[in-house]
């Protein structure tokens, strides 16, 4: 989704905000996107990596749905490259590994199912960037909203203008993190400040 074809084999990806401009079998700056002899693929589609029941509190939120519980989900990869990261071993996987993508395949069937079955409340997309996972926490949110389940984005705020359109309808909370001043973002998360407070100002 939400990729550009720019000729001789070079792709645009939108889906956040750096804008990769990836050439042939190359990956974007999330090492989980690969160009493919121009299709741009998503090579975390359904390869969960951490599935966790967690309390809301622990994404964190204290006014919605409180006391409930929360099926996180996350894949391998991100778009930022943090240094402090405490999911480390996740977050970066794809950028140190890069022939495997870790993560065992999964259906969104299968993910709506287990939060349905551990009675929780909601489905939250987080630990890594939910972003770099976007078709997979898209289908997974649509399914989830047909069957009563509430969807949560824990995310750095990176996400493209378009991906935000998209995903917004299905989202019933979105917790982004603010981290620092443009100078933080750049020698710390490898990223800029602007392209996120674009994601949290209202449309
Ligand atoms: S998701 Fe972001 S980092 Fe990954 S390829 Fe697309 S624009 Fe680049």
């Amino acid at each position: 989704m939400l990729y550009e074809k720019l000729g001789d084999g070079d792709v645009r990806c939108r889906l956040c905000s750096h804008n990769c401009l990836i050439k042939n079998r190359h990956r974007g700056v999330c090492a989980v996107r690969e160009n493919r002899e121009g299709v741009l693929y998503s090579l975390v589609y359904g390869r969960i990596i951490s599935i966790n029941i967690d309390p809301i509190e622990k994404k964190p939120l204290f006014h919605f749905l409180p006391e409930s519980t929360s099926l996180s989900i996350a894949t391998a990869g991100c778009n930022f490259r943090c240094k402090h990261c405490q999911n480390y071993e996740i977050s970066q996987y794809p950028r140190e590994h890069t022939l495997s993508i870790p993560g065992k395949d999964t259906t969104p069937e299968e993910i709506v199912n287990a939060a349905i079955q551990n009675n929780c409340k909601s489905i939250s997309y987080t630990y890594t960037e939910p972003t770099i996972f976007f078709e997979f926490a898209y289908d997974c949110a649509k399914l989830a909203h047909e069957k009563g389940i509430k969807n949560v984005f824990v995310s750095n705020g990176y996400t493209g203008k378009e991906a935000v359109r998209l995903i917004a309808p299905l989202l019933d909370a979105n917790n982004i993190d603010l981290k620092g001043s443009d100078k933080f973002y750049r020698n710390i998360c490898g990223a800029r400040l602007e392209p996120v407070k674009e994601t949290i100002r209202p449309e």
